[in-house]
């Protein structure tokens, strides 16, 4: 139609028309037309020489590319079953300088299409970088519900859902601007790492706040801000000593993404073209030597839910385009880590090659896995240094401590037992024998999609403070859920949307603004203060982020455990019962001899300790023993 008006008017302006063609007619009146490339650009001096571009456009398949550009050799040219797609490999060499050239696509008859395509400069010491640890406590931010720093983004011409704060599942207009604005908050509190549940654009007609249902892995969405605005959070953060860790989704995709209307390939998605099939959610089929065939097809095969298209890794094109993507964000954005969604539900093999690919490229980057099952033996699994029987193994550091996460509520809300209460804390903890690096789990309290800790701990204010210690104290890296230190909880119902509720004062017309403490209560206050403290307290003890962990079977509504190094020894003793209860010590004599004295490590208190100790009822007691 373009063409058609363009050709008209050529006939009166010929002269000009002719330079206007020149310009652009090769992809308006050939037919063929370049919608985008895929990355949108690469870096220069990564480990891997080999860079494959996804580019799509109309009949785009049908043409033939050229590259002029010293140190850049095309290696190959795939095309698919669909024309609109042609996968290019390039092949750069050791000594490439970054710039730009262009990439021309050239057809039979003489039809040219031109694109502008760019060669960074890689970060200095960019393989090198900083990566979470146990040094860092990670804040997770559900970003549509933390602070609305822009309300000109709230609602974008042309994307499918616009603001609706009345609706608990709709768009609340937070975004990436209402975080930079409170970097220092989150400094002052103690969080060093941050972790925002997925960012890039999630176009879906309705409940896309989420965030892990994909419409272009490239782009910020932009109703929490811009490309540019997601490196500048992770430039500002990092100057405040907060790293960027980034949530991603290998699993599937939104059934709104800009491919699913076009499909590279007929395997492109699994059941492609075939009836709906939900995932089982059967984890144990991966490790069961007795599983069925089908279902354990059906767990890696199935869809999460109709609306998320579950990718077919096996795709070697997808499988690269997944890859380059993940390195794609760490290069540009600066990462801190990567979070990565369901992690056992692409195919195994696709998520050992993942993790490895950018482990080779980065040494050591940290990448964490969401394994959601209470079960260490199954989650143990997943972990990079795993001897499993099968022959099993990946690059993945991290996994989320779920069976830990669900062992600390019932420790604290069931009735004292032999096999209830304390011991399931006990029992979870004394399972890290499968894991190759437990100290590497990350561990917590709750997360967005758990009921808030308060909440599971039916608001209680003392064995919240239990729980949160024992987080922040025992090994592994912990995670702490936005809202946590000002008590958020959801009464009313457990919904989704009611344990991501927008955070107070993140909203010009909040009446409570936990930021500048207006209109919080006396136990938000107390809570906010204490857990600072212990933040800022856990930044500097080492012992914590890498010392020994020995700890006491529980014994009448009592946990002892201990965290110790060369140069210190920390014990903790929670006290479950309600009324005060007094402890005897010989138990613990490898670590707390007659005479030992003891330091509190918050009210500073010092004391000797003899044969017992007087506990508080519901405390945890924290102490700084000087043998
Ligand atoms: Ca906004």
């Amino acid at each position: 139609m373009l063409a058609g008006i363009i050709f008209k008017r050529c006939n009166r302006i010929i002269f000009i028309c002719f330079i206007l063609i020149g310009f652009q007619t090769p992809n308006l009146l050939r037919g063929q037309s370049l919608e985008r490339i895929e990355p949108p650009h690469w870096y220069t001096g990564m480990q891997n020489p080999h860079l494959q571009l996804m580019v799509y456009g109309n009949d785009i398949g049908l043409l033939i590319p050229e590259i002029k550009y010293d140190g850049l050799q095309i290696t190959d040219v795939h095309t698919t079953e669909n024309p609109n797609y042609l996968f290019i490999d390039l092949q750069l060499s050791k000594d490439i300088k970054p710039g730009s050239f262009d990439i021309l696509l050239r057809g039979s008859k003489g039809a040219k299409v031109r694109h502008r395509y760019e060669l960074k400069k890689r970060k200095k010491n960019a393989a090198a970088r900083t990566t979470f640890s146990n040094k860092d406590v990670v804040y997770l931010i559900t970003p549509d519900r933390f602070v609305n720093g822009d309300s000109s983004n709230d609602s974008i011409k042309g994307m499918k859902e616009g603001i609706n704060r009345n609706d608990e599942s709709g768009r609340h207009g937070g975004d990436l601007k209402g975080i930079i604005d409170n970097l220092d908050y989150i400094q002052d509190m103690g969080f060093t790492a941050l972790w925002l549940n997925p960012v890039t654009e999630s176009d879906q007609p309705k409940y896309s706040y989420h965030g892990y249902a994909t419409t272009d892995y490239y782009k910020i969405d932009p109703r929490y801000g811009s490309n540019k605005d997601y490196v500048n959070l992770s430039k500002l953060a990092k100057e405040k000593g907060i790293g960027l860790i980034m949530d991603m989704i290998a699993n599937h995709c939104s059934h709104e993404h800009w491919w699913m209307s076009d499909l590279p390939t007929n395997d492109w998605i699994n059941y492609q073209n075939q009836k709906y099939q939900e995932t089982n959610h059967s984890k144990y089929t991966l490790l069961d030597p007795h599983a069925a065939e089908i279902d354990r097809e059906i767990m890696t095969h199935g869809w999460f839910v109709p609306r998320m298209p579950d990718l077919n890794q096996n795709n070697k094109f997808l499988a690269t385009y997944l890859i380059q993507n993940s390195i794609w964000w760490i290069e540009y954005a600066d990462l801190y880590g990567i979070r990565q969604d369901t992690y056992s539900y692409p195919f195994k093999q696709f998520m050992s090659d993942w993790t490895c690919a950018i482990d080779r490229e980065y040494p050591g980057f940290k990448i964490v896995g969401e394994e959601w099952v209470n079960d260490p033996s199954v989650i143990s699994y997943w972990q990079k240094g795993k001897m499993n029987p099968d022959g099993y193994t990946s690059c993945l550091q991290s996994v989320v401590d779920f069976p830990l996460s669900m062992a600390l509520t019932q420790a604290l809300t069931e009735e004292e037992s032999w096999d209830s209460g304390l011991i399931k804390l006990y029992e979870s903890l004394a399972q890290d024998y499968h894991y190759p690096d437990a100290n590497n789990l990350l561990v917590m309290a709750d997360n967005h999609d758990m009921s808030r800790i308060f909440q599971q701990l039916n608001q209680d204010i003392e064995y919240f403070k239990i729980a949160l210690t024992y987080i922040l104290t025992t090994r592994g890296i912990p995670q702490i859920y936005y809202g946590t230190e000002i008590l958020m909880d959801h009464p009313a119902s457990n919904s989704h949307g009611s344990i991501r509720s927008d955070f107070p004062g993140g909203w010009k017309k909040d009446s409570i603004n936990a930021f500048t403490n207006k209109g919080l209560s006396d136990n938000q206050l107390e809570i906010k203060h204490w857990l600072k403290e212990l933040l800022q307290w856990r930044k500097n003890n080492d012992v914590i982020h890498n010392g020994q962990l020995t700890h006491y079977a529980p014994k009448d509504g009592v946990y002892v455990y201990f965290r110790y190094d060369t140069e210190k020894i920390l014990m903790f003793i929670i006290n479950k019962n309600k009324q005060e209860t007094e402890l005897a010590l010989s138990r613990f004599i490898k670590f707390v001899q007659p005479e030992t004295s003891a330091t509190n490590l918050f009210s500073k208190e010092k004391f000797k300790l003899d044969s017992r100790i007087r506990l508080s009822g519901k405390s945890i007691t924290c102490l700084e023993l000087d043998n």
